[in-house]
């Protein structure tokens, strides 16, 4: 398939695109031809899109579906569907991120990773990637399984999402994505050795990258051109997880050792365990930070939603009225991509 051509808006360019959403996701099929998501990036500006992982109960799909459906008319650029550590929720990526895409129209990227798989599985769920009609992964070396504290590179498997991404690029015409981790990976021995192995991944393929969620832009802003220096010209988005429960961000940022800063921490201390209130200081910080990036130039925001519609649909709202990448500098260059 070819990409549109530079400048057509993706949104545009969709021959079949409806306006009258389905109420269910068993009804109403859509036959668009797909767009990478590297071109959806740089034709749309800022693109906004969300991540969902697949769910573990037939209750928890239905609840996914109807996030989606919540969120659709925010028109995001695309969404990502996580690859879990196991079983049912690996199965339930490539069905779900097919799903989105047929039934919703929504550009969806399939994430993948090298936990437990051999090259051959890899390239037979590639294979299905491709026969779900999707044409966007995210290559991922992944996080060892739970009770494993270190990754184990699987017998006949790949050791990292570099390799991965090689391995994809030689076979596939996907357009992928990577990972990439603004407080430095917590297996990496300091900042330069992580861009440097962050450029391999791009030279690998990867034509965009998405960050873990960080709560501090300083972290982000700091680390950027570090990354630019080591030659990483591809679009760097952002990844904001908005909190809707504190008890369970914090046990998250303990998992990818993410920091929470200290002002976030106590102001969420203090609410005492109010989950109505964390979620509404939860969008408020998220909306503030997402302000700021975009103001800053950078290309887009990825949601972490956590299948949740609320908080996304809230600060989505709030910055289309603000507009704050109206006031990012001309050429933002660090920021935005090359
Ligand atoms: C946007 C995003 C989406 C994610 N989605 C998922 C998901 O769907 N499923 C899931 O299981 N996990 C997911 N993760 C978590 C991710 O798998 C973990 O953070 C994991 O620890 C690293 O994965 P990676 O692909 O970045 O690994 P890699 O980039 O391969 O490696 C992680 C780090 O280890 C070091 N390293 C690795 N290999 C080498 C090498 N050869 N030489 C030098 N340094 C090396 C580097 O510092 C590197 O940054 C996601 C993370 C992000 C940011």
């Amino acid at each position: 398939m070819q990409p549109p051509e530079r400048g057509v808006h993706w949104l545009t360019w969709h021959g079949h695109r409806r306006s009258d959403l389905p109420g269910s996701h068993a009804s109403g099929l859509y036959h668009s031809a797909t767009v990478r998501i590297d071109e959806i990036i740089a034709t749309t500006r800022p693109c906004f899109s969300f991540e969902f992982f697949p769910p573990r109960t037939e209750e928890g799909v239905e609840g996914l579906y109807e996030t989606i459906r919540v969120l659709k008319p925010l028109e995001p650029g695309f969404v990502s569907v996580t690859y879990g550590a196991g079983g049912a929720t690996r199965e339930g990526t490539v069905e779900i991120s097919g799903t989105i895409r047929r039934e919703y129209g929504i550009e969806t990227m399939a994430h993948l990773s090298c936990v437990g798989e051999t090259r051959d599985r890899l390239a037979e769920i590639l294979g299905e990637i491709e026969r779900a009609g999707l044409e966007n992964v995210l290559a991922l070396r992944g996080d060892p399984p739970r009770g494993e504290t270190e990754f184990q590179q699987p017998e006949g498997g790949l050791s990292s999402s570099a390799e991965l991404a090689a391995f994809i690029s030689e076979r596939f015409d996907f357009a992928l994505g990577g990972a990439c981790f603004p407080e430095v990976h917590p297996e990496a021995v300091g900042l330069e050795a992580d861009v440097a192995f962050l450029r391999t991944k791009v030279d690998g393929g990867a034509r965009f990258l998405i960050t873990q969620l960080f709560f501090d832009n300083q972290v982000f802003f700091d680390w950027l051109p570090a990354a630019r220096r080591a030659g990483i010209d591809v679009p760097i988005i952002p990844g904001v997880m908005p909190i809707t429960s504190y008890a369970q961000i914090k046990r998250f940022c303990e998992i990818c050792q993410a920091t929470i800063p200290d002002p976030l921490a106590e102001a969420m201390e203090a609410l005492g365990g109010d989950e109505a209130a964390e979620l509404e200081l939860g969008i408020a910080y998220a909306a503030r930070q997402c302000h700021e990036l975009l103001a800053a130039g950078v290309p887009g925001i990825h949601f972490y939603t956590l299948n949740k519609a609320p908080a996304t649909r809230a600060i989505l709202g709030s910055l289309r009225a603000a507009r704050p990448w109206e006031r990012a500098p001309a050429q933002p260059a660090a920021v935005s991509a090359s």
